[in-house]
């Protein structure tokens, strides 16, 4: 069950300091050894390969090439893969016009399990071997889509959606309802393998107060389930939080009120937020998914991540697939970034290859289990090919440091560039060798 892979290897150990050039490790030429799935060792392939054990198989096709962690996604909604790039419109519009016509086919018997295979692989293509998704009303969309991680054995969060008012009918389930259901579906599938549950009201204008006071309860049952809503993303929706909550102070105040707010919260957007209710997202250990193809998409507005870190929020990064355009965190990464710099802020290339990784596994509570290569960790990683595209190779040989490589990749890189991913050592895609079609 050992195997051994021979590349160049980079991985953070911790949030990288730029100026002191630490937080990282980078191995020209490595090697990583995995154990059945998980990683016992990494280090200079000199170093490794002298200890070695001869019968120990070493792979040496992907010398040249980048191996990192899989990438992680705080924030997606898997039903959505089928509206991605939907023209036009701000959220409230674009719910209507698009979401909730297209979630309510997951109604039907088996049209979900198709979509949660093609949503899952279309991840591997991109280097996506983690994230936190959204399901729709149906528990049926939540089988499948646990069925289909299950398969790949992938470490992913996601639940049912609860929605009980404010949308069409065939997408309503009631406070006891969207209870029971997530409460079945908890006993189901959480801590199954590698699967856990997030409790995920869509947001506030379609849960009545009764349904997020269950939702809390479910929480305060079962404390290791993990909490996930939107807070906060358009201007029109926080003016109808405060009509639907007029005893509320602020919409974050709703959640809070309904016990929802913990460590294992991870609220998506949060662009107008207050300077209190960051206050209180900071007090409670909540994180922000900063989703920003989607806030560019929807016109939502953007995000201001300095102001959220400097008042002690943490910020992990998402695509919101299908308001988000791109599965690919690369291209995320690159939105970031541009999002931030009409902030008037830059994000090193090293803290956004961090945020993918072992941040947003951090942000998941996952850090344990995947984010980076220390040993004894679930052995997630995607092999890069730098050269993949002319213009690629042509610009990474003009530059001087790593630093500056990461920044082209983050840029010039996309799906074209994951040559290969591997969930517990496995090979779940390959660019060359398309396994697609053998599924
Ligand atoms: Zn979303």
């Amino acid at each position: 069950m050992r195997s051994a892979i021979r590349a160049t290897f980079l991985h953070f150990i911790d949030q990288p300091d730029f100026a002191a050039n630490t937080g990282y490790e980078y191995y020209g030429d490595g090697v990583m050894v995995i154990n059945n799935g998980l990683i016992e060792a990494i280090g200079n392939a000199s170093e490794i390969l002298a200890h070695l054990d001869s019968s120990v198989t070493v792979d040496s096709s992907n010398v040249g090439k980048l191996i990192i962690p899989g990438l992680i996604d705080c924030h997606t909604h898997f039903p959505q893969i089928d509206i991605v790039a939907a023209y036009g419109e701000q959220l409230l519009d674009w719910l209507n016009n698009y979401t909730y016509p297209a979630e309510q086919r997951f109604g039907e018997s088996g049209y979900g399990d198709a979509v949660a295979e093609k949503f899952l692989r279309e991840g591997f293509r991109n280097g996506t071997t983690t994230a936190m998704v959204y399901c729709t009303v149906h528990p049926e969309s939540v089988d499948a889509f646990f069925s289909a991680s299950e398969k790949y054995n992938c470490r992913m969060i996601a639940g049912k959606v609860m929605m009980d008012r404010n949308a069409p009918e065939e997408l309503c389930d009631t406070p006891e309802q969207g209870y029971e259901q997530s409460r079945s579906l908890i006993a189901r599938w959480h801590g199954k393998g590698r699967l856990a549950y997030a409790v995920t009201p869509r947001f506030a204008p379609t849960s009545s107060s009764e349904q997020l006071t269950l939702a809390g309860r479910l929480l305060r049952e079962f404390p290791d389930l993990y909490l996930q809503t939107h807070v906060s993303e358009n201007l029109a929706e926080v003016a109808w939080v405060k009509e639907l909550f007029p005893e509320c102070d602020s919409y974050l105040q709703v959640y809070e009120r309904h016990g929802l707010l913990g460590e294992r919260t991870v609220l998506g957007h949060g662009i107008h937020l207050n300077d209190k209710e960051l206050g209180l997202m900071a007090a409670c250990g909540v994180s922000i998914a900063f989703c920003p193809t989607s806030n560019l998409f929807l016109g939502s507005g953007l995000l201001d991540v300095e102001r959220c870190e400097s008042a002690g929020v943490n910020v992990c990064l998402a695509t919101d697939i299908g308001a988000g355009t791109s599965f690919s965190m690369l291209k995320t990464m690159r939105a970031a970034y541009e999002v931030s710099q009409l902030r008037g802020h830059s994000i090193p290339p090293l803290r956004a290859f961090y945020n993918a990784t072992l941040g947003n596994a951090r942000a998941l509570k996952i850090d344990h289990y995947v984010g980076n290569f220390d040993a004894g960790k679930e052995a997630d990683f995607i092999v890069l090919d730098t050269e993949a595209t002319p213009l690629l190779r042509y610009r990474m040989g003009l530059c001087n440091n790593l630093q500056e490589k990461l920044f082209v990749m983050m840029y010039l890189g996309d799906d074209r560039m994951v040559a290969s991913t591997h969930i517990m050592g496995k090979m779940v895609h390959s660019s060359t060798d398309n396994i697609e079609r053998r599924n």
